[in-house]
């Protein structure tokens, strides 16, 4: 199992970066929430994290605390450019540690995917003290991608498939550089079949103990989402944590959950 830990920069009310209508906090967010779905969805063996699903505030120690508790295997974090410029480029800790040179390889196969797939102006492969690099005690890479006050590539951003193409960008390194293996189509149903692998974490009647639930989940470290389901004339309050289309990562998922002491099980959910 590989744990991948993204970072969407900034959140909640700290914008980042702001220009053309656009503010940095929102493209990181849906950069790395469809990074996530790609990785988890093409590839075997691969459990992803973020250190925040939605737009709130966390600071950079919680961030990296999260990844260190995690014990993730690769941290990456997403950003935007700004300040005058076009194109990529990508950041590893400018200090000495141990590791440095494979952290500098997986990085170097992640900013030529990206270039490559983007066609971007390639600003270089550079070095920095950031504290998502610096404090991390896993690889660690950051990337910036293209300036939000450059009309032209903001107005790229504004669209789902530059967040698609940049995700896709990001996916493809990855699992370049730290061997990723791909999903056998066996073990997934087909995108265009819309089934996902949900893993299901309680099921209550009433909405109040499945936000409890949801909550208690939060507290372990698993980010989870609420799903009415109707049998007859009851409702429940079903707590999802993981909808996948790779059906052994959601078994990976549930298996995790187990080990933790949740009784849990996998439905399927057909769009
Ligand atoms: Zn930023």
């Amino acid at each position: 199992m590989v744990k991948i830990f993204l970072d969407p920069g900034h959140g909640g009310n700290d914008p980042g970066t702001i220009g053309n209508g656009l503010q940095e906090k929102d493209l990181t967010l849906a950069i790395a929430r469809e990074l996530q779905q790609i990785l988890e969805s093409n590839y075997k063996d691969v459990n992803v994290r973020l250190s925040r699903t939605k737009d709130r505030t966390v600071s950079l120690n919680q961030r990296t605390s999260a990844a260190n508790q995690w014990n993730a295997d690769y941290l990456l974090s997403i950003h935007i450019n700004a300040g005058g410029g076009e194109g990529f480029e990508s950041y590893i800790w400018r200090g000495n540690f141990n590791g440095k040179s494979r952290t500098e390889k997986i990085r170097s196969v992640i900013h030529r995917a990206i270039i490559d797939e983007m066609n971007w102006r390639d600003r270089g492969e550079k070095e920095a003290n950031f504290h998502m690099l610096r404090e991390s005690t896993m690889p660690a890479a950051l990337t910036e991608n293209g300036f939000i006050d450059n009309e032209e590539e903001a107005e790229q951003m504004k669209t789902k498939q530059w967040i698609k193409k940049v995700a896709i960008a990001h996916a493809n390194g990855i699992a370049e550089a730290i061997n990723l293996n791909e999903a056998e189509s066996s073990d997934a149903p087909k995108p265009e079949e819309g089934a996902f692998y949900r893993v299901v974490c309680g099921s209550f009647r009433k909405l109040k103990n499945a936000k409890e639930r949801k909550y208690v989940l939060n507290k372990k470290g698993f980010q989870s989402f609420l799903s009415p389901y109707h049998e007859e004339e009851t409702t429940y309050y079903r707590v999802i944590v993981g909808s996948f289309q790779n059906k052994s990562n959601a078994e990976d998922r549930l298996k995790e959950l187990q080990n933790i002491g949740f009784d849990c099980f996998i439905t399927v959910f057909e769009e």
